[in-house]
């Protein structure tokens, strides 16, 4: 019998103190690595998780030992109460952090800083108006773009995610991280995953290793600086000598991170899933509108969660469409 030394700790010593909570299964873009071409079913409104429901759930998981929670969709700020969801979690003793797509985020601001979210992820994958349009089926670069340099002006801590498809982005890598030379950013180049309907091949990824090739064939190689990477971070960090932010790259599917995986997630109709990769999911919310006592189901959940990527532990695995059906698409995970 294994011991476990906190309630959401796994049978491989992981403690899983992060959750990202998906406020909205809607999105106001349609990219194509996460939105299926058919979109998705809507769950009906009322079998999502309200407001209060939010914050009460996440009071369960912060008195389980949850330390950090990030705010995630779909797109979060479609939700017309991300004012009231943030101003109940903000009286938590966690701390609370937003991926969004940045397109409405001018309207937050306020809301952001009175709250106290100050680690904000955005999303966006090229430079260039018309690619954008291509990736993200709406035309709204310079929006994004214009709240990126917003946010850095108003002094929030951003990351940029730039997923990486082969023959679409792969020639931008050196133009994003020059932009880390003026702005305090992280650039972050994510390997393109497989999830149900994302039409997800290898040879559409763009690995790590590639990555560095790119890198290196733009700038000299002894001004590639790697930096240290906070604890749990799944980015493997760098910096150009001299520029004020740095870059990074998100290898889930080449090299996982999965030995020091704190996370657990949490989607809008409130199923729990203890791994991006899982094929499986427990209905809390169902419970917890019974009022029967959710503790014990998570703490089932945790030690479930399989050692590496919900199971899918070879790259031949991962490229089994079959297993990846069985899983949701990326839009009603949340990333
Ligand atoms: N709408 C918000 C946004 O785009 O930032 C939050 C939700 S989105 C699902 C969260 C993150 O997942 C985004 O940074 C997106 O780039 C990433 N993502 C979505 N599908 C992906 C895939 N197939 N492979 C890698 N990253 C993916
Ligand atoms: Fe929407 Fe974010 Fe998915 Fe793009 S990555 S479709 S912005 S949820």
């Amino acid at each position: 019998m294994i011991e476990h030394k906190n309630i959401l700790e796994d049978d491989f010593g992981r403690n899983h103190t992060y959750l990202r909570i998906s406020l909205t299964e809607k999105c106001n873009l349609r990219c194509t690595y996460c939105m299926p071409i058919n979109g998705v079913p809507l769950t009906p409104k009322s079998n999502l998780m309200t407001s209060t429901e939010v914050f009460e759930i996440a009071k369960i998981f912060a008195d389980s030992g949850v330390n950090k929670i990030r705010l995630t969709g779909g797109e979060p700020l479609l939700r017309k109460d991300f004012p009231e969801i943030v101003k109940h979690l903000s009286k938590l003793n966690v701390k609370i952090a937003l991926t969004s797509n940045a397109v409405l985020i001018d309207r937050y601001i306020d809301d952001l800083k009175q709250y106290g979210i100050n680690d904000i992820n955005i999303s966006l994958d090229t430079l260039a108006t018309d690619k954008f349009l291509h990736i993200a089926k709406r035309d709204q670069f310079k929006k994004v773009y214009d709240n990126l340099i917003l946010l850095v002006k108003e002094g929030f801590k951003v990351k940029v995610n730039v997923v990486l498809i082969k023959g679409f982005n792969e020639n931008e890598i050196v133009d994003f991280i020059k932009l880390t030379k003026d702005l305090p950013i992280s650039i972050r180049f994510i390997e393109f995953m497989p999830f149900d309907g994302n039409k997800w091949e290898k040879d559409k990824m763009i690995s790590y290793q590639e990555v560095m090739e790119f890198v290196e064939q733009g700038f000299d190689k002894n001004v590639i600086e790697r930096i240290e990477d906070a604890k749990n971070d799944t980015a493997k960090n760098y910096q150009i000598k001299g520029y004020q932010g740095s870059f990074g790259v998100i290898s889930s599917v080449t090299n996982p991170f999965c030995d020091s995986c704190n996370r657990i997630r949490l989607t809008a109709d409130g199923k729990l899933k203890n791994c991006l990769f899982s094929s499986t999911e427990t209905d809390l919310l169902t419970q917890f509108r019974e009022g029967k006592s959710i503790t014990p189901i998570i703490q089932k959940v945790i030690r479930q969660k399989h050692k590496m990527r919900g199971g899918m532990d070879s790259l031949e695995k991962l490229e089994n469409p079959d297993l990846h059906q069985q899983n949701r698409s990326m839009i009603t995970i949340g990333g």
